[in-house]
C-alpha cells in the first residue's frame, strides 16, 4: 500500500495520526503489534514507523474521535484498565496509543473472545488479557496496578456503576480518566436513548468533570461516548496517595 504523505500526530496523543481526506477523516495508530491485521484493518509505514488504520465503523473510540470527541484519549506511557475487551479490536489500538512503555489491562468475561484476545496478546506485548467479570473488580485486583485511565464497553444496563467501582479501586490516587461507550439499547425500555444518556451523564457528573458526550451514529447506531477526568478527592479510596491527573490539551484534534 502507498504510504500516506502527511500523518499529523494528535496534540494530546502523539501515537494517533489523523489524516484529513477530502471526503473523510482517517485515523491511524502507530502500532506496537505484529501483523497479521487484527480485524482487516490496513497496515502501512510513515517515516519508517508502522501504522494501522483505526476504523470508526469497528471501534467506538475511533468513531468518537472522528466525531470530534474533545475529551481525553489514551497517551504514551499510561496504564489503562479496559473493561469488555472482547477479542481486542479496540483494546489493541489503545495498546498502540499507550505505546511500549504503557500497559493495557484488558478484562473480558466470555471465553470465546477471550481466547482470541489471548492469542492477540502474543503479538501485542503491552496488552495483558484478564479473564474476569467487571462487576467483581476485587477478583482481578491483584493483576492490575494503579492506572491512569478506565475504558469501558460492556453493553450492560448498570455499566456506569460498574465503571465507577473499577475507577474507585484502580485509578491512581483516585484520579485520572474515564471513557465509556454506552449502548442505550442495553439499558432498558423505560426511557428513550437520550434519556438514558442524560441519566448516565447526571450520575457521572457527580464524580467526573465530563466532556460533551458524542453520539456515534452512523458508525454505531444507538451508541454514545461519554467520559472525562476524575479529580483527586472526588472518588473514595484508591490505591495510592492523591495526585492530579496530567492536564490534557483541549486543542481540537481537527483544525
Ligand atoms: N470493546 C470491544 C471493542 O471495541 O473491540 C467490543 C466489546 S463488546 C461490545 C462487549 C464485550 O463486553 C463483550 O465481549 C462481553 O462479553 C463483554 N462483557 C459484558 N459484560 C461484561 C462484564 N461484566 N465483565 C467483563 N466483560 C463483559
Amino acid at each position: 500500500m502507498r504510504p500516506p504523505r502527511s500523518f499529523r500526530p494528535a496534540p494530546d496523543s502523539p501515537r494517533l495520526a489523523i489524516l484529513q481526506r477530502s471526503d473523510r477523516t482517517e485515523l491511524w495508530t502507530e502500532t506496537v503489534g505484529q501483523e497479521p491485521p487484527v480485524y482487516g484493518e490496513r497496515w502501512t509505514e510513515s517515516d519508517g514507523r508502522p501504522y494501522r488504520s483505526f476504523e470508526p465503523a469497528r471501534s467506538k473510540l475511533s468513531a468518537a474521535i472522528v466525531k470530534e470527541w474533545s475529551g481525553p484519549v489514551p497517551a504514551p506511557g499510561e496504564g489503562w484498565l479496559y473493561l469488555g475487551a472482547a477479542s481486542g479490536t479496540t483494546a489493541s489500538h489503545v495498546a498502540d496509543l499507550v505505546g511500549p512503555t504503557g500497559r493495557v489491562y484488558a478484562v473480558e468475561r466470555s471465553l470465546r473472545p477471550f481466547s482470541r484476545l489471548l492469542s492477540l496478546a502474543e503479538r501485542w506485548p503491552n496488552l495483558l488479557p484478564i479473564l474476569g467479570d467487571a462487576r467483581e473488580p476485587t477478583t482481578y485486583g491483584a493483576l492490575v496496578p494503579p492506572v491512569q485511565g478506565v475504558y469501558a464497553d460492556i453493553a450492560q444496563a448498570d455499566q456506569v456503576e460498574i465503571v465507577l467501582s473499577n475507577a474507585e479501586l484502580f485509578l491512581e490516587g483516585s484520579a485520572g480518566f474515564v471513557l465509556i461507550a454506552l449502548k442505550t439499547a442495553s439499558m432498558g425500555r423505560d426511557a428513550t436513548a437520550v434519556q438514558h444518556v442524560r441519566r448516565a451523564e447526571e450520575e457521572l457528573a457527580q464524580l467526573i468533570d465530563l466532556e460533551p458526550s458524542v453520539r456515534l451514529d452512523p458508525f454505531h447506531r444507538g451508541h454514545y461516548f461519554l467520559g472525562g477526568t476524575v479529580r483527586p478527592g472526588r472518588l473514595g479510596g484508591g490505591p495510592t496517595a492523591p495526585q492530579p491527573p496530567r492536564e490534557r490539551s483541549r486543542e481540537r484534534r481537527r483544525r
